[in-house]
């Protein structure tokens, strides 16, 4: 059994063939899939897959692309995280992708959003979903600072979540597991021009990987291209299993573990 730990099924072009989408999960043994919130706007979206699909669950947060819409306040966050069925806070994070015409300086509100994130995530303990690209310096400097790992002199646990559909360095990856978190591969491990991410999947120990297909994103080889569901995360863990040297069972069960072990509230 897979489950795939990042799927945006509440986006139109996937939410339109959700039994189908259902139906192909259950025939690869995708047994669970997690929903991720790019925007509140769209929570409820996210979270009516949630409550309506015994395999699918939920995350709140606001993506550090979209901007113009409405900003989270800590207080919101904690209280959707509540709900039933929302398992982790993200997805969150920082993308200097996009700058165009601005300056890193411009970027604060990026910087506060994740901040935002990072503080409700310790008041309710729930796992973060961290998006980072462009920008793993400053992704790492805040989660030191926000998530308790520069001071003791808080009562709050610690942030704890996952680096999701990495494609950092090995650095990164290092300095990602020693704050505690786990680092999820999505479809882009099956890319021709992904060797240096492979040497990076082979490095991060089995016991900290996560899988994702990011749908509708992303589709592994031989989907590259297509609309990517979470059937196909089955072709993210045959990589990985590769690249370890291992059954594609062996990698199915650990990622599967791993997951339930982060988002707990999958596993109840
Ligand atoms: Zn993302
Ligand atoms: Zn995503």
């Amino acid at each position: 059994m897979f489950i795939d730990s990042h799927c945006h099924l509440s986006f139109p072009e996937l939410r339109a063939q959700l039994p189908e989408i259902l139906q192909a999960m259950q025939e690869a043994r995708v047994e669970q899939a997690l929903c991720i919130c790019t925007t509140l706007e769209e929570f409820d979206r996210v979270h009516e897959l949630a409550l309506a699909h015994e395999q699918l669950w939920a995350t709140v947060g606001v993506h550090p692309d979209n901007e113009g819409v409405r900003e989270p306040g800590i207080e919101e966050l904690v209280e959707l995280s509540r709900r039933p069925r929302v398992v982790g806070i993200g997805e969150t994070g920082l993308d200097y992708y996009r700058l165009g015409e601005r300056q890193l300086a411009d970027m604060e509100w990026q910087r506060e959003r994740f901040r935002r994130h990072i503080r409700a995530a310790r008041l309710t303990d729930l796992p973060l979903v961290i998006h980072t690209r462009n920008a793993s310096d400053d992704t790492l400097a805040i989660l030191r600072e926000e998530g308790g790992f520069n001071s003791a002199a808080d009562e709050l646990p610690l942030a704890r979540g996952v680096f999701h559909c990495f494609t950092e360095t090995v650095e990164v990856a290092r300095a990602a597991l020693d704050l505690g978190f786990y680092i999820s591969f999505s479809g882009i491990l099956t890319f021709r021009n992904a060797a240096d991410l492979r040497e990076v999947a082979r490095f991060v120990p089995l016991d900290r990987c996560l899988i994702e297909t990011d749908s509708p994103y992303l589709a592994p080889v031989p989907y590259r291209g297509k609309t990517n569901t979470p059937a196909f995360v089955p072709h993210v863990a045959r990589q990985l299993a590769e690249i370890k040297g291992l059954e594609i069972e062996a990698v199915a069960a650990a990622t599967r573990a791993n997951t339930l072990a982060l988002f707990r509230g999958m596993a109840a």
